[in-house]
């Protein structure tokens, strides 16, 4: 029951254990093994399990053993790798730093992208590349209709707190989103989606963007 036994790689221990986290939460034990096994995965997940974690490791680790070297990043049009979305400006920032420090010197690049806010220094942070764009989701539907994002190359996809977003309306800027990713790509995507709670429209959610999917209640 250790991180080391997790197979995350040297460098992602090193840097879990620069942001002092002895041991994995509960969510982090069984998601982060299921997602490196490259499954996708519902998660029952509350703030404050460590889910943050559970879904930036597998994103992280995944990108720097299979992309390494083969990304093409900057430019007008940006093509991350990895999407994480969220539904507030607070949520999408707190994820953004956590996932920066478990990046640290891998050479994985994160950015982050928020509504209500100015978007010319998001661009300019994206033209500077980004494997893993964090994002919300109106900002994000914006992003792409300028042609600055595309999500044709995303292999990995998480919906962090999935409940709230839908009950903040976004479920048509989500459907937008994901029907871009499977135009070239279906199946090649993997998917991670996390909600405190598992009502019927969220089950009707993962039905539509999971593959045969683990379900995990912790
Ligand atoms: P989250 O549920 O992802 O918002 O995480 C809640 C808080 O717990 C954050 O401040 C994390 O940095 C912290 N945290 C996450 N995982 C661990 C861990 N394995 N050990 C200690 N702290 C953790």
């Amino acid at each position: 029951n250790t991180f080391a036994e997790i197979d995350l790689g040297e460098m992602m221990n090193q840097n879990i254990r620069r942001c002092k986290y002895l041991k994995p939460t509960p969510v982090q034990r069984y998601a982060i093994p299921i997602a490196l096994a490259g499954r996708d995965l519902m998660a029952c997940a509350q703030t404050g399990s460590g889910k943050t974690a559970a879904f930036c490791f597998p994103i992280i680790s995944g990108i720097m053993r299979e992309q390494y070297g083969q990304r093409a990043r900057g430019g007008r049009t940006v093509y991350p790798l990895g999407l994480i979305l969220s539904p507030t400006r607070e949520l999408s920032c707190q994820i953004h730093d956590e996932a920066k420090k478990f990046s640290y010197q891998t050479g994985v690049k994160v950015v982050v992208a928020y509504g209500g806010a100015p978007i010319n220094q998001q661009l300019r942070e994206l033209e500077r590349g980004v494997d893993i764009l964090v994002a919300t989701p109106g900002r994000l539907v914006d992003l792409l209709e300028r042609a600055r994002v595309s999500l044709q190359s995303i292999r990995y996809l998480a919906l962090d707190e999935a409940d709230r977003m839908l009950d903040m309306g976004f479920e048509p800027q989500i459907r937008k989103i994901v029907e871009q990713m499977d135009m070239p790509n279906r199946g090649v995507r993997q998917t991670m989606l996390f909600s405190a709670t598992f009502p019927r429209e969220i089950q009707r959610l993962a039905s539509d963007f999971l593959s045969t999917y683990i379900f995990l209640a912790v």
